[in-house]
């Protein structure tokens, strides 16, 4: 006979909690706030409008991306012609009739262009901290002001030279250089700059592996790992050094074990095996993270020194859905979000229960996850301080200074650099709030209720298998 499965008690315990701390927290954003996550960073209903239709989204999403590479109003205006001369039925008549009239070189084409780069320019702002050193430090004022502390990443992806790679490796050592001596002076912020054991570093950055050499390859690991330790242990001494923090970010499926293997060989380096103040990305988006969350744990006890782990659900779903469809691979993400809804909550129970080992930093704008992650540390009675709530910058703004104000160590994930190169982590950024599977999209909705949005991934599973809808 098929065995049924239970619940165990301390399960039930947290799901009740679960349900108890969301809508506690729901109430709280309410009151605050007539809508949840502040329309205004829904930039003029711009984004609003292309989540109506999924067409206009494409095409609006396609233009961002090139934006930053035409130079003239003239080219603007062409190509904003273009893409939506494909989706004209679906533009509303006042947008249809602004692009029959905006001729390129006529006095309203050049105003049409200029909206165009300003609305790009203000919606680039929102999610990206700054270009400029000065921007950058103030933006993490403003945020530290607000009790949120951060961890800054350089904007730059698919390094293809060996002097791209160069300038990117200098850029994190000068922001190490220049930046910590200054945030270093701020006066102390017991909850942002100490956890349960004792004072954690003030300046903070997350770093891309792969961008740290002209070519990450898998396939050629030991050159590929040698390289790139040539590059990270500067980076890891000037670090330690400067009393920073280092968080190497997670990317494709394909490099993920690449990653794993350099930053623990790197960290158990002589100068570094006693060194804390270093992290690691795991994504539950893959069925794997269980297991690699168990080699971690084996791993740093034998290290005896604990590192940091922010568990995310993965950015990368769409490249990688299509790329192992198109190679012919096996999928290595989840294909219905409640599974990665869930393994994100078991992974989050295991760093929970081993955080004096892999010390939790739990990155979502989902209410149910992080609820759910309040309700787990306090089932393994974890105080506040053992463990962070991170967000990205210019997301769920509401929800991070209420949590700041309940006591939560909140750190922001602020992202910086040119916005040529930044445009892909815009476009990025927006694909995920705009699509029909985001949590954030889902709290925007007005007719969205809490009991929906707290539901638990099994719950939903049970519905999927009962009505076939997967969304
Ligand atoms: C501070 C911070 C740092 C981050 N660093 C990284 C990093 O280093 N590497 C990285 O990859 N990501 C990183 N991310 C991004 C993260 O992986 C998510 O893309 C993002 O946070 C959205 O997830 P959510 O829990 O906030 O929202 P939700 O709306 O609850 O979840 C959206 C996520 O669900 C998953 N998903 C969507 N549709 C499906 C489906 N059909 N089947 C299965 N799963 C699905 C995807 O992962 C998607 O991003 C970071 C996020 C934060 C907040």
């Amino acid at each position: 006979m098929k065995k049924r499965s239970k619940k165990s008690p301390a399960k039930v315990q947290v799901e009740q909690e679960t349900q108890r701390i969301g809508k506690e927290i729901w109430d709280h954003l309410d009151r605050r706030k007539p809508t949840l996550f502040e329309r205004r960073w829904w930039l003029d209903h711009i984004l609003e409008w292309a989540m109506q239709d999924e067409s206009i989204k494409v095409q609006m999403f396609r233009f961002v991306d090139v934006l930053p590479m035409l130079k003239s109003s003239g080219t603007v205006t062409t190509h904003l012609q273009e893409y939506f001369e494909e989706v004209r039925t679906h533009l509303p008549v006042a947008a249809r009739m602004g692009l029959d009239v905006a001729q390129p070189d006529t006095l309203l084409g050049k105003a049409l262009a200029v909206n165009a780069r300003t609305n790009t320019r203000k919606m680039a702002e929102r999610f990206i901290a700054g270009t400029k050193p000065g921007e950058v430090f103030r933006s993490v004022q403003k945020l530290r002001d607000k009790g949120v502390a951060f961890s800054l990443d350089l904007l730059g992806e698919a390094v293809i030279s060996d002097v791209e790679a160069e300038v990117y490796q200098q850029a994190y050592l000068d922001l190490i250089e220049s930046l910590a001596p200054k945030v270093n002076a701020w006066p102390e912020d017991p909850v942002l700059d100490r956890d349960h054991t004792g004072w954690i570093p003030k300046c903070q950055v997350s770093i891309k592996l792969s961008a740290l050499v002209s070519h990450f390859k898998p396939i050629d690991a030991e050159r590929t790992s040698k390289l790139v330790k040539e590059k990270l242990r500067p980076i890891f001494q000037l670090a330690r050094e400067n009393d920073a923090y280092v968080h190497v970010d997670m990317e494709h499926y394909e490099y993920k074990n690449l990653t794993l293997q350099i930053f623990q060989e790197v960290c158990m380096e002589k100068e570094f095996r006693d060194w804390p103040d270093c992290g690691i990305v795991i994504q539950a988006y893959l069925p794997d993270a269980g297991d690699d969350l168990k080699a971690l744990l084996k791993w740093v006890k034998k290290r005896k020194t604990p590192v940091g782990v922010r568990l995310v659900k993965g950015a990368y779903w769409d490249y990688e859905t299509i790329q192992s469809e198109y190679r012919g691979w096996p999928c290595p993400v989840f294909t219905e979000k409640w599974e990665s809804d869930a393994n994100f909550e078991e992974q989050t129970q295991f760093l929970m229960k081993n955080h004096e080992h892999l010390r939790p930093a739990i990155a979502s704008h989902n209410l149910r996850s992080l609820a759910n992650a309040m309700a787990w540390a306090e089932e393994f009675k974890l105080p506040k301080s053992a463990w962070e709530i991170q967000m990205l910058y210019g997301m769920a703004e509401e929800q991070q200074h209420l949590f700041s104000e309940l006591g939560y160590r909140v750190r922001v994930y602020a992202p910086f650099g040119e916005l040529l190169p930044g445009m892909s982590y815009l476009v990025r950024r927006l694909l995920e709030n705009t699509s029909n599977e985001s949590f954030l999209r889902s709290a925007y909705d007005q007719e969205a209720s809490i009991e929906e949005l707290l539901r638990s991934p099994k719950e939903i599973a049970k519905l999927v298998e009962k009505t076939g809808v997967t969304a």
